[in-house]
């Protein structure tokens, strides 16, 4: 009830020191008026328009208006334009409802990467293996690991041949990681044996070969084969006669050797000698000559 009377009682003292400012009558002259604007926001300024600022003149009502700069209170909506991925981040973009300025703000990538089995890697002897598993959605990879099996694949290769003298050695080395180790294997029995004549073969006498290795020395002899003489053909040293046989021979072209054998006397002529052989030799039983009895 206090309240509407005091608000009335306000007004006119106020506007009573308003007439006083405005110029109090001085002497009756005419009074100069001075104009006194009070400025109050005619139009609130948005981001899209500017306001208006009204100043007035209580004293004389004359007004004049100002312009109000946009104002910078954006009134946004924001919308995801662009979906963020595991690997990959996304974009939200706000947007000024009355003025259409935006930006840009970065949504940060998930990280949630959806792993499935890929491959997998065997192990070797020395190196671990693993079981490889890749994002659906990305190039990221996560590996679980498969130890290494310490198994070699070792190939054997002689590296030096066993001699009767010397051992000799097999590497082994491995196919997959060259780990390599060495054995010695035994020499052997088996002689370098080199073959010579010792003693070359005559005609009735054998030769000899001896075999010696190369290595260690040791020996034997094999037996050549005498050659045989090589004859001339036979030729008669003698002729034969009636009362003496004759002699043919041969010789070997290569030692010399002689061999001789007797051509049968010849028969006894139709006329025969009255006289009984040549005396040395008594016909013994009358026996006739011998002749060709070989
Ligand atoms: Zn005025
Ligand atoms: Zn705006
Ligand atoms: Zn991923
Ligand atoms: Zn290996
Ligand atoms: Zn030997
Ligand atoms: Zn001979």
């Amino acid at each position: 009830m206090r309240k509407k009377i005091i608000i009335p009682l306000l007004l006119a003292a106020a506007l009573a020191l308003v007439l006083a400012a405005c110029g109090e009558p001085k002497n009756n002259a005419p009074v100069e008026h001075k104009h006194d604007y009070v400025g109050s926001i005619t139009k609130e300024p948005t981001c899209a328009e500017e306001g208006i600022k009204t100043f007035t003149c209580y004293g004389c009502g004359d007004s004049y208006t100002e312009v109000v700069p946009k104002s910078d209170d954006h009134v946004f909506e924001s919308k995801i334009t662009r979906e963020p991925s595991c690997s990959e981040s996304g974009e939200r973009t706000y947007t000024c409802r009355n003025c259409g300025y935006s930006y840009t703000e970065a949504i940060a990538a998930t990280g949630n990467h959806m792993f499935e089995y890929f491959e997998t890697r065997d192990p070797t002897c020395m190196e671990a293996g693993a079981r490889i598993y890749k994002c659906l959605n990305c190039d990221e990879t996560q590996e679980d690991p498969i130890p290494a099996t310490g198994v070699h694949d070792f190939r054997a290769e002689v590296t030096r041949k066993a001699t009767c003298v010397e051992c000799g050695e097999i590497t082994y080395t491995c196919s997959m990681c060259g780990s390599m180790f060495t054995e010695l294997t035994p020499a052997t029995d088996r002689h370098l044996y080199e073959s010579k004549v010792t003693k070359e073969p005559g005609c009735e006498e054998k030769g000899e070969m001896t075999f010696t290795c190369s290595m260690c020395g040791d020996s034997y002899t094999e037996e050549i084969d005498e050659l045989g003489h090589n004859w001339s053909s036979w030729q008669t040293t003698r002729e034969a006669t009636e009362e003496e046989e004759g002699e043919t021979a041969r010789h070997c072209t290569i030692c010399g050797k002689i061999e001789t054998q007797p051509i049968p006397k010849l028969p006894p002529s139709e006329k025969p000698d009255p006289e009984p052989g040549d005396g040395t030799e008594p016909a013994p039983g009358g026996e006739p000559a011998p002749g060709g009895g070989n």
